[in-house]
């Protein structure tokens, strides 16, 4: 199986489009006609650059407006034809994508349709071409690619056949077994693009929402499925309209789009036995058994007002790194490691983002098997020296070029606080209640959410909730959940559109996207804040108005909404449950420590409370160049 995208899903100028597209490894590339018209050289020059980066041309299109037209504008529509044949001959590409007319005079008519194909299917024939139908979605007369399969059916010509494109099925949820029985070698070439689900106008969606495979809520698995089944084994090719994909970096949307097919086809292939031959295999999703630890860079001092935070919230220095500036604080299962070296990778991270959480460390089922994954879907792999008495812990580059490390049980590497650090004996009881860690919220850019969805997703035996929006006195927050099929994994991933928003002043001033949210898990919440107020923690202080309403809205019982009340103690239920947060101040430039209790099986996060706990942080955060609270 290979890959193609089309110039119109990425950004940039032709030259630009065809070095990324290259680069991320893709096989072939469609020419858009308005990427080459707007291009200033020949098409034979196109061609040339086309083949310099390694890339086939897999098509040429659209050509619009064809088929079933009345006189004179029929002749002139094959007038048309030739005259984009002879641009194809210079391009140095041999298929040519019409899709379904929308024209107001076209008349209809599958054997109209099939007679006119059957002619350019012999002008073709003649330049040695080959010409695709695809149903638009909102074609006048054909908008379901049964109709276009009838259409090529009876044009009855070798050189003319069927173009699929998954959104034009799955937009109007056709029956996709009725795919399996088109003969592959009838099949041209199939189109991809997922989408998420929006109620609107197919054309608008089409145009501007389209996005990767797995990215969306479209079963395009299924579709792909059904098209592995017919025997196709020829290109496969991304179709992607979208504003932000448009808008962003060439670079990464190639990267994504072509980490979209590796993962769709590994998917199939595990579906599909047949295919397995032009499919590379690699390990199966991996499982993720927790979050084993989320690591600092930081600064002498700013260690210090994490360690006195971490303190009060009830954490013991539990281990000192054998060889490194390394300390381990621990509380239940939760490890919490701050890192003061002043070379590497953490002490860079240190230079460019301030004090911040620059890794986290994921126990998975195999972790040799997680870094196969992730190479084969094209992540970054990361490499640092080891010491001689450190393990080598194999690690990725994630959100905003942070590190993901991987431990399992089947090494030493679950060992790797036994063995590289020195234990300092602690009082058992020293906590506050505090067990695991319950989710780690990571914040970027609107715009790079699709990316770190696929990341995640791909790799790890995980699903996507739909996205929310949390409202930000200053601007929307767009957050979307992934969760281990167990929740042992439980992210939010939060895309801030505004620089004003909390979200949107993290990722200014950490100079990047990274991890701004540790939630931990306690079985008692108000247990948990007596023992802080004892600490001498000062909770984030909720507006008095946010307990009226929730007590209001939830019939609670008074005495339970006083006991919140003074504690701070945020409140939601669902259908299964209910769920308490409380919450630090913001620490340094806005990173979030939260306290969490999930009672009877309560399954979100605390969303409804986002704004007026968004708004308790703003208070409390110092305008610029006054101390702030619990400032590194
Ligand atoms: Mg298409
Ligand atoms: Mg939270």
């Amino acid at each position: 199986m290979r890959t193609s995208i089309a110039t119109v899903s990425i950004a940039g100028d032709l030259a630009e489009k065809l070095a990324a597209i290259s680069a991320a490894g893709f096989d072939g590339v469609e020419i858009f006609e308005n990427d080459f018209l707007a291009f200033d050289g020949s098409p034979r020059d196109v061609g040339q650059m086309a083949r310099d980066a390694g890339l086939t041309i897999t098509l040429f299109q659209p050509f619009r407006d064809f088929e079933g037209l009345p006189e004179p504008q029929r002749s002139r529509a094959f007038d048309r034809a030739e005259r984009k044949f002879d641009v194809m001959q210079e391009l140095g590409t041999d298929l040519m994508l019409v899709c379904s007319s929308v024209s107001p005079v076209s008349l209809g008519g599958i054997d109209r349709a099939a007679a006119d194909f059957h002619e350019l299917g012999e002008r073709a024939a003649k330049q040695d071409l080959r010409v695709g139908y695809e149903a638009l979605a909102w074609g006048r007369h054909v908008n379901d690619h049964r109709d276009a399969w009838e259409i090529v059916r009876r044009a009855a010509h070798p050189n003319i056949g069927l173009v699929l494109d998954s959104f034009h099925t799955l937009a109007r949820k056709i029956d996709l077994s009725s795919i399996r029985s088109i003969p592959s070698d009838k099949i041209f070439i199939v189109q991809l693009a997922d989408a998420p689900l929006i109620d609107m106008d197919l054309l608008y969606w089409s145009r501007h929402f389209r996005n990767m495979p797995g990215e969306g809520d479209l079963p395009v698995r299924e579709f792909m499925q059904a098209v592995a089944a017919t025997g196709y084994d020829d290109y496969i090719s991304l179709e992607i309209f979208n504003d932000q994909f448009r808008g962003g970096s060439a670079k990464a949307i190639s990267v994504d789009g072509k980490r979209s097919l590796v993962w769709l086809m590994d998917q199939v292939r595990r579906e599909e036995p047949a295919l397995d031959a032009s499919v590379p295999s690699m390990p199966d999703r991996i499982g993720v058994e927790g979050i084993e630890f989320i690591e600092f860079a930081a600064n002498p001092e700013g260690a210090k007002s994490l360690g006195t935070l971490l303190a009060t919230l009830g954490f013991a220095e539990a281990g000192r790194h054998v060889s490194k500036d390394v300390t381990l604080y621990r509380q239940g299962e939760i490890n919490i490691v701050v890192n003061t070296e002043r070379q590497g990778f953490a002490h860079s991270s240190f230079v460019v983002h301030g004090t911040s959480a620059y890794a986290i460390g994921l126990k998975v089922e195999d972790a040799a098997a997680t870094v196969v994954r992730a190479e084969a879907l094209g992540a970054e792999i990361f490499h640092q020296r080891v010491g001689p008495d450190e393990l080598s812990i194999p690690a990725i580059r994630g959100v905003g070029g942070g590190l993901v490390y991987f431990l399992d049980g089947k090494t030493d590497l679950a060992k790797v606080w036994d063995i590289e650090f020195k234990v300092i004996a602690t009082t058992p009881d020293s906590g506050v209640g505090l067990t695991r860690i319950d989710h780690v919220g990571q914040t970027m850019f609107h715009e790079e959410m699709p990316s770190w969805l696929l990341f995640y997703v791909s790799l790890f035996r995980t699903t996507k909730t739909p996205m929310v929006d949390i409202v930000d006195p200053a601007g929307l927050v767009r957050s979307q959940v992934i969760e281990g099929l167990d929740k042992r994994l439980r992210l939010t991933l939060n895309g801030a559109e505004s620089r004003r928003t909390l979200a949107g002043h993290f990722i200014a001033e950490t100079f990047g996207s990274g991890v701004q949210h540790l939630a931990m898990a306690t079985d008692d919440i108000f247990a948990v804040a007596k023992k802080l107020a004892a600490n001498g923690f000062e909770p984030l202080q909720i507006s008095m108005n946010y307990y009226d309403d929730v007590e209001a809205r939830f019939g609670l019982d008074p005495d339970l909404a006083d006991r919140l009340r003074v504690s701070n103690i945020l409140y939601d239920r669902d259908d299964k449950g209910e769920f308490f947060q409380l919450y630090a101040p913001t620490f340094g430039e806005g990173f979030i420590f939260e306290i969490v209790e999930r009672r009877g099986g309560y399954a979100g996060y605390g969303a409804p409370n986002a704004p007026f706990r968004i708004a308790a942080q703003k208070r409390m955060m110092r305008p610029k160049g006054m101390p702030r609270v619990g400032s590194a």
